[in-house]
């Protein structure tokens, strides 16, 4: 048995018995990379094949399992470059607190996936690296921004993985390439360390082949941190030992405005049968509202590119990664045509773009009219999900509308694109934690996802939900051919 074809709960139980070393695990991983990574191009730069565990005793929940993670998130001495040109070279001086995380419980930092370029996107197309592939069809996009992340556990050239999701980036790539992913409940995960793109939005978590490694990688990661004030201190419950509660009494809303014309048909059936599945353990599922879902996207897109234009206002030449080599412009200080030429080069068409909207609606004149009105929208959004979620322990939705896109497709069309993002973007809104599981394939061998809500910090019940599916379909156990 190839040893990257398997989960890490599966692999910690023999390297617990001596059976298997973690070399042996790099080794496949490393086969498996060389085999599959040039059709992939899964990861932003090649992996580390050789290392060993910075810690090594028997009670460190990950010990000697790679994972692998966005090239958004720092890990001291390793290239940490956004997959974007304006930080090419940027070598991280720290950990993020969830690679120390991962590090303390004995995990190694085996390599950076690709992404779109500061995580603005849902197609991988926008890295500045190139774009990473789908494994089930290499002709179609991954889904993004953790496209990488995706593809990586789906083509078995990654045990575990790290993604972050500021409006779907874990979701919505986790559903194109079949796997399982979770946002957490802002405030769950400390963000210390992720390069951010909107701060009231963004939240690291698990890209994994089951739901078991989702609720066991959350469970090293989470908690808080005095590093991000963000961080809530609530206790982190042990989300293994919880899955297999059962679901008997379940009480799971499904929001009608989700279930709309346009939506494809293959999706909906899949969705269906999930439902009468979930409905045979004994959930319970009533239709509810949501009923300001039509403005989510809207509002997030000005919110969203708001904070971007914020936060990328520090990549200026000076202190990150790369520097044009500016020309004089007359009558213009050195220091001015070297920022201006810096970010006209370093940033890609898709950057610029963001950063123009936030620029504009952050404006005075303008402050009013979008970016303070988008907060009281988004108001509205977190109280649609409260009232509900007084009535029900979930809600279940899909997590795209469609299945994996070909490239090429949406670049043209960046209203299309972020159209794409309508079932997972009011979840990062109202703060809730979400997961994305497979439910189904289509005719084509394309996987879909479903989307699991929960109450803000109830994960635990998201998972239960999650695993007893799993653990009565095989969605999760079908391997890409490549
Ligand atoms: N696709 C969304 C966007 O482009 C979400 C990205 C994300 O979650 N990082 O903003």
């Amino acid at each position: 048995m190839n040893l990257n074809l398997l989960t890490a709960h599966e692999l910690s139980e023999s390297l617990r018995s001596a059976k298997i070393t973690s070399a042996h695990i790099l080794s496949d991983l490393k086969d498996r990379f060389d085999k599959v990574e040039p059709k992939v191009r899964a990861y932003a730069r090649q992996p580390f094949f050789k290392k060993s565990s910075s810690r090594n005793s028997v009670d460190a929940q990950l010990n000697g399992i790679p994972v692998s993670i966005k090239d958004n998130i720092c890990s001291d001495g390793d290239l940490t470059e956004c997959a974007s040109r304006i930080l090419s070279g940027f070598v991280a001086p720290y950990d993020a607190t969830v690679v120390k995380k991962l590090k303390e419980q004995g995990a190694l930092i085996f390599g950076k996936t690709n992404m779109d370029e500061f995580a603005f996107g849902s197609s991988c197309e926008n890295s500045s690296f190139y774009p990473t592939r789908n494994p089930w069809d290499l002709e179609r996009v991954p889904g993004g921004s953790s496209g990488g992340s995706a593809a990586a556990v789906a083509a078995d050239e990654a045990i575990l993985a790290l993604g972050s999701d500021t409006g779907g980036s874990i979701r919505q790539p986790a559903a194109l390439c079949g796997v399982v992913g979770l946002k957490p409940t802002y405030g769950r995960v400390s963000r210390y360390g992720l390069i951010a793109f909107a701060s009231s939005l963004d939240q690291i978590g698990p890209m994994t082949k089951d739901v078991r490694d989702n609720a066991l990688l959350l469970k090293v990661i989470a908690g808080h941190d005095k590093n991000d004030a963000t961080s809530v201190d609530i206790p982190v419950p042990d989300y293994v030992r919880s899955l297999e509660k059962g679901v008997r009494g379940m009480r799971v809303g499904i929001p009608k405005e989700y279930f709309v014309e346009g939506m494809d048909p293959e999706v909906r059936q899949a969705l269906n049968d999930a439902k009468a599945k979930l409905e045979s353990f004994g959930v319970q599922f009533g239709e509810v509202s949501l009923p300001h879902t039509e403005y989510a996207v809207a509002v997030y897109y000005i919110i969203a590119t708001a904070e971007a234009s914020s936060n990328l206002a520090r990549f200026d030449g000076v202190q990150y990664g790369f520097r044009a080599s500016h020309k004089s412009v007359e009558k213009e200080p050195a220091l001015i045509s070297m920022y201006k030429q810096t970010r006209a080069e370093g940033f890609g068409q898709e950057a610029k773009r963001r950063i123009i909207l936030g620029t504009y609606v952050l404006s005075s004149g303008y402050y009013d009219a979008y970016y303070s009105r988008a907060l009281k929208v988004r108001a509205l959004i977190k109280e649609d999900f409260d009232k509900v979620l007084g009535e029900f322990d979930l809600i279940l939705t899909p997590t795209s509308p469609s299945p994996a896109f070909k490239i090429g497709e949406k670049t043209d069309d960046p209203l299309s694109m972020y159209l794409s993002d309508i079932y997972t973007i009011s979840v990062n809104l109202a703060g809730l934690p979400a997961l994305s599981m497979p439910c189904g394939f289509t005719k084509s061998g394309l996987p879909i996802g479903m989307q699991i809500l929960g109450k803000p910090f109830a994960e635990e019940d998201i998972f239960r939900l999650a695993f007893a599916y799993e653990q009565n379909t095989l969605w999760h156990k079908m391997k890409p051919k490549l």
